[in-house]
């Protein structure tokens, strides 16, 4: 691209010109993607012999360099169309819905005309309804002159933003070209790793990184992408975390980078989840119905530019923003991701089906920088993302109140799930293929509700919508179904659940890393990498590091105790052995301790003993569905006077992201290998692992279990001033191909207990 010139795609260009009034996100369900896809395939393939699909369009006016596809051309009659799909009624398509798509089919015909020197030419925006297959053509017949006027006008009104933002990118790359890193030194290993997301990104590759605790990521990852931006061209750069906690330490290293930069040359944002950014939970999002929606586009310019003038958009500062214009918090946010450099968010804004930032990085042409923190998370996210179910008994209540219009295929749909559960041989079934009959009456119904919301957006009940909603995306993993998935059928309670249950999310995730510049993804734990490569997709170029610790293993005594089984046959024998273990530790060196275990259950009986034989030692113990508050209680037993033990489970909300340094916490009991439970769900998967990678026990169970292990042991050393001990209880501890798996700095010392 040339320096002087911005590049902005039809689309983008029209949204920002050529909306007004509300925001009106009212109750209209959409085609799916595929549906969307396959409606446009029906109405280009109606046209005649000569018909052009999929035209790429160009053109400049001053520094603007607009690009974009039109649908279709017709050359015999000189028509530019632009293709929507629907469903209800057209005149139900909300006015500034309408504005925008028109916008976008006379920019097209503009650029069309400049291309083939036209003087007149007819421009179509079409609608096909996906449900009744009804195509309505709105014709108009526009000069090249008229279209030119109205395509400057537009550029217009994009001009002087273009411009601030093309000298914004060009102060923001000097910057960064110049920023010193923030902190006198690098730390251990925080050098390695921001070398080598730097040489990644100069690569243009991805990047598996396994980082420890304590040489901080946060910051030796975002200053190397920064760096990289400028070096690279990259537009835009996503943090991505798994939890809040990582959110706010991203937007805290992000504060202090910003504090060696020229004011507002590092522009960040927070995305949150829409249900805490709203204002008016109770509302839709529309303006009949929300104040904050009405309106929203005549106001958005101004709170744009307001937005602009705050350099760290956190949820705080950008909601500050939207009200003081009275526009909705979270479609600012949204927009704001169009104009900031760095965007601090969730998973699931890139990763899942409808991510907002893929989407935007595919529909801007976007090249980006994406780091993805804690990356062990994003197996088990990515496979809930990409899984689905449907239960029965939900079905059967919204059946009930379902309205006569719907009856029919309800009661199909009644059928074919009772046919589902009698011929289930025992609760747990595994189909080898989707049930075909049923999939095609969940689409006939879904189709029909969907006709049925978008004709009485005002009498559909929650209930129904909810079950419209899991129907649409159990539909749309139907589509997509493959080895990657398997779909299973449970039966309890009286409820039978069926469940398209993603096992290898790497075919939905491929095009995301494949969408990027660069990508990072870094944890704490991350080995072996091919199970992340393998389960992720990363690409065949990907890079793999292993950062050294800063921590020396004279900081931790890792004590592998070989002589106890804490196998399910093994536990009452355990107990004993175990208890003794803690409190003669507890004994030699007082202090604040964490004890995992695979189960409540098995947690429970061990707390029990030991307080039985031990009471003058102080407890705490987790409970289940600890919230928030629960949680900050439980951990703040661990003070730097405090002395006790903490008892907890292994992969439950004390075993990673906390941090407890110094004396809060001086050793860990690991009492489990962390194995997922042998049950039919795990047998499955581990089938099908050993079919796709010939892996099965070992991507099951082995891998998930001995990270567990290790993100729970690494609570215990934060610093390098920390010291402290950690006990692997188990005699499979003792197993070659498990102590391998530990982290290369422990110095393991086998015990018998
Ligand atoms: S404030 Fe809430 S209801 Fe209103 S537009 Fe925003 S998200 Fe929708």
């Amino acid at each position: 691209m040339n320096p002087g010139t911005y590049t902005v795609a039809v689309r983008a260009l029209c949204e920002f010109g050529a909306r007004q009034g509300d925001l009106d996100l009212r109750f209209t369900p959409s085609p799916s993607a595929q549906e969307g896809i396959e409606g446009h395939g029906k109405v280009t393939a109606k046209r005649e012999v000569g018909y052009q699909r999929e035209v790429r369009l160009e053109g400049d006016y001053q520094e603007l360099h607009v690009k974009g596809r039109a649908d279709g051309y017709d050359p015999e009659r000189q028509q530019i169309e632009e293709i929507k799909t629907y469903r209800g009624e057209v005149s139900a398509i909300p006015a500034n819905h309408t504005q925008l798509h028109w916008a976008q089919a006379r920019v097209y015909a503009h650029l069309q005309c400049q291309q083939l020197a036209l003087s007149e030419i007819h421009v179509a925006l079409i609608y096909f309804n996906v449900d009744t297959q009804k195509e309505t053509q709105l014709v108009e017949i526009e000069t090249a002159r008229s279209l030119s006027v109205f395509f400057s006008a537009l550029c217009e009104t994009f001009l002087a933003w273009a411009k601030q933002e093309l000298a914004h990118r060009k102060e923001r790359d000097l910057a960064y070209k110049q920023m010193a890193f923030p902190h006198p030194t690098f730390r251990t290993g925080q050098r390695e790793l921001s070398e080598a997301i730097y040489k990644a990104s100069n690569r243009g590759c991805a990047l598996l990184a396994q980082a420890p605790t304590g040489i901080g990521k946060t910051i030796g990852s975002l200053f190397p992408m920064l760096k990289a931006s400028a070096e690279h061209q990259i537009d835009k750069i996503f943090f991505l975390a798994a939890k809040t906690s990582g959110r706010q330490l991203a937007l805290h290293a992000i504060e202090t980078l910003q504090g060696n930069l020229p004011p507002r040359s590092l522009r960040s944002l927070e995305l949150v989840a829409k249900t805490n950014a709203c204002e008016f939970p109770d509302n839709a999002c529309h303006g009949d119905s929300c104040p904050l929606a009405k309106g929203f586009y005549d106001r958005l310019p101004e709170a744009r530019t307001a937005a602009l003038q705050v350099p760290s958009l956190d949820q705080q500062q950008l909601r500050s923003v939207a009200l003081a214009h009275q526009v909705c918090p979270y479609y600012l946010s949204t927009e704001m991701a169009k104009w900031c450099d760095v965007i601090v968010g969730d998973y699931n804004y890139y990763f899942d089906l409808n991510a907002m930032l893929y989407g935007l990085t595919v529909s801007n042409g976007w090249k980006t920088g994406l780091l993805v923190d804690e990356a062990h998370n994003l197996v088990a996210r990515a496979r809930a993302m990409y899984s689905a179910q449907l239960s029965e008994r939900q079905f059967r209540a919204v059946r009930k109140q379902a309205p006569g219009v719907l009856k029919k295929s309800f009661d199909r749909l009644q059928r074919l799930w009772n046919q589902l559960e009698k011929n289930a041989e025992s609760d747990y079934v595994v189909h080898a293929t989707l049930p075909e009959k049923f999939c095609m009456a969940l689409l006939t119904l879904c189709a029909d509700m969907g006709s049925y919301c978008a004709d009485h957006p005002t009498l559909v009940s929650p209930e129904l919508q909810q079950f419209y909603f899991d129907a649409l995306l159990f539909n749309r993993l139907c589509e997509s179904f493959d080895d990657h998935s398997i779909v299973d059928v449970t039966l309890a309670g009286g409820d039978a659940i069926l469940c398209i249950r993603n096992i290898v999310p790497a075919p939905f995730l491929k095009a995301r890393f494949a969408a990027t510049h660069t990508s990072t993804l870094f944890s704490a734990t991350l080995s072996p990498w091919n199970y992340y490569a393998d389960l992720l997709g990363m690409p065949d170029s990907t890079a793999w590091i292993d950062v050294d610790s800063p921590f020396s293993p004279e900081q931790l005594s890792v004590n592998l105790i070989d002589t106890i089984s804490t196998r399910y046959a093994d536990r009452r024998n355990s107990l004993m052995p175990i208890v003794a273990l803690m409190a003669a530790q507890y004994q030699e060196t007082p202090g604040n301790y964490l004890a995992f275990f695979s189960s409540f259950e098995y947690m429970d009986q061990v707390a029990g003993v030991f307080q039985e034989r031990f009471p003058e030692i102080a407890v705490w113990t987790q409970t289940r569905r600890m919230d928030e508050e629960a949680r900050r209680n439980f951990l703040a037993n661990f003070t730097d006077a405090s002395q006790g033990i903490g008892f907890a489970v292994l992969g439950g909300a004390f075993a990673e992201g906390i941090d407890l340094p110094g004396t809060r916490l001086i050793g860990a009991f690991i009492a489990t290998l962390g194995l997922p439970q042998i049950n039919p769900v795990n047998e499955q998967i581990r089938q099908r692992m050993q079919q796709l990678f010939g892996t099965g026990y070992d991507y099951t169970y082995l891998y998930p279990g001995i990270q567990k292990v290790v993100q729970a042991a690494g609570r215990v050393i934060r610093t390098t001033s920390d010291r402290g001990v950690i006990y692997l209880i188990d005699d499979r501890f003792g197993q070659q191909q498990i102590r391998r798996l530990l982290p290369a700095w422990w110095k393991l010392s086998d015990q018998s207990a």
